[in-house]
């Protein structure tokens, strides 16, 4: 199987090598050249077996010759043991036809665990494989250097440094990155907002001398190797619902885009999706879209729902990659125009889109409503996330195809909006219950690229 940039202007690569390349040269996503598809009887076989099977059978087409049959088996069960439930995404009934996807059951409680302890283990083993080392870079606004500090402590190949605002991240957050106790994984506290993180970590990437010197890799939600570990809950949910027999659609609380652009894939391989439906919170410029009114960039409004706070949403490129019948030079062009701004999405191509995408947008009120009116009606505590999906998934099921909304977080990640909505303060689940007594490790440092990458190089272990 070989990967090619949506820009199209980049060397093809292997599994492993996209994966460690995250970002293509050409600034574009890397895509499988091809997506494998699945007889209908292929998929009939899935139902009954367990998460780590269908990942292991969903996978396996994709990953080629970059792991053999007996690598990948150990790489997802090491992935998914650390899991608070056995059916590691399990099904809630809400209503009549509609159900919750729970992915908030991994170490961190958000379902980036799914993919990012996935991809943990198969840098550990590819790096392994080539006795390489790499050095991991990342900003955060909270769920996404959590999950990745969590993956990738203890394992040998790699160091971890994740950048965070100081001061601007829950209390949760904060201690989920800074009480692992391993040597690899460091927390850095930088006295800047979220973007000057973030900044800080592209201009590390564009210093081609740093850059060489550790090794630098990402793991942002780009990364191919998160995506397709995402394609997997969605086959393991249809199949329990009765696929291939029965159509399934599905509600995704969106952001980057990631999360849903993984159910476009298996729809792509056979899976009998119906309906994809992006959720957005105030922050709607997928919705914008999606509705017609082309993709123009707004001023980025803070929510109870931050981690959909984005106004560029970056795996919707490998969206539009499809939409425009795989023509990379159209992608090429229409990510320059968003340079300056934004652009409108051909007739043909928002066709295409909304053949299989529907979209809707929930403000703050309608979010705390939703929280409240689904723990009424059916004892399910939503956090602030999920419930911007289920409140999507009300407005727009229309037939009797299954809904399936997917349930992002944990409640307990964001106890103030939930207890506000709900007047129920969310308790961390039991495993996790000694959080606020562990001791913290963290490097408080200045907003200086300077003193970043000077830290960074007298902490990689060699
Ligand atoms: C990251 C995240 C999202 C958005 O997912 P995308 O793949 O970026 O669309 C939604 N909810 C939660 C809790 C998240 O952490």
């Amino acid at each position: 199987m070989k990967y090619i940039s949506t820009r199209g202007q980049a060397p093809e690569l292997t599994f492993d090598e996209a994966m460690l390349t995250g970002l293509a040269r050409d600034g574009g996503l890397y895509v499988p050249a091809e997506i494998p598809m699945f007889t209908s009887d292929e998929i009939a076989a899935m139902a009954g077996q367990t998460y780590e099977e269908v990942a292991f059978r969903v996978m396996k087409p994709f990953v080629g010759d970059s792991f053999d049959d007996v690598e990948l088996r150990g790489i997802i069960d090491r992935a998914y043991a650390g899991f608070g439930h056995a059916a590691r995404a399990p099904l809630v009934q809400l209503n009549e036809g509609h159900f919750l996807l729970e992915l908030f059951h991994g170490p961190t409680l958000a379902f980036k665990d799914f993919a990012m302890q996935l991809i943990g283990q198969l840098f550990q083993v590819a790096l392994k494989k080539r006795n390489e080392r790499v050095t991991i870079v990342g900003a955060t606004s909270g769920d996404t250097g959590s999950a990745a500090m969590e993956a990738f402590k203890g394992l040998d190949a790699v160091d971890v440094f994740i950048l965070y605002p100081h001061g601007r991240v829950s209390e949760v957050q904060r201690r989920q990155m800074s009480t692992p106790q391993e040597a690899n994984v460091h927390a850095l506290a930088v006295d800047g907002d979220f973007d000057d993180c973030q900044a800080a970590v592209k201009e590390m990437f564009n210093d081609f001398e740093f850059r060489d010197g550790v090794r630098l890799a990402g793991v942002n939600s780009i990364n191919i190797a998160r995506v397709l570990a995402q394609v997997v809950y969605y086959f393991s949910s249809a199949v329990s619902m009765g696929a291939p027999h029965r159509k399934i659609s599905y509600t995704v609380p969106t952001g980057n885009f990631g999360d849903i652009f993984a159910g476009f894939v298996a729809k792509q391989m056979g899976l009998p999706i119906d309906r994809l439906v992006v959720a957005t919170n105030q922050n709607d410029i997928l919705h914008r879209c999606l509705s017609g009114q082309g993709y123009h960039k707004g001023d980025t409004i803070p929510s109870i729902s931050p981690s959909m706070d984005i106004q560029v949403s970056s795996n919707f490129e490998r969206a539009l990659y499809y939409a425009y019948g795989q023509d990379a030079g159209a992608v090429a062009q229409l990510m320059e125009e968003l340079k300056s701004g934004g652009f409108d999405v051909s007739q043909g191509a928002m066709e295409a889109l909304q053949e299989v995408f529907d979209s809707g947008r929930v403000s703050e009120e309608e979010t705390l409503a939703a929280i409240k009116s689904t723990l009424a009606s059916s004892g399910e505590l939503l956090c602030p996330h999920s419930a911007v999906g289920v409140k999507v998934a009300e407005d727009e099921r229309v037939s009797t195809t299954p809904m399936i909304t997917l349930a992002t977080a944990h409640p307990a990640k964001f106890p103030a909006a939930v207890e506000d909505a709900s007047g129920v303060h969310p308790p961390l689940p039991p495993r996790m219950a000694d959080l606020y007594d562990r001791s913290e490790r963290v490097t408080r440092i200045g907003n200086d690229l300077g003193a970043l990458k000077t830290h960074i190089k007298g902490h990689i272990a060699t």
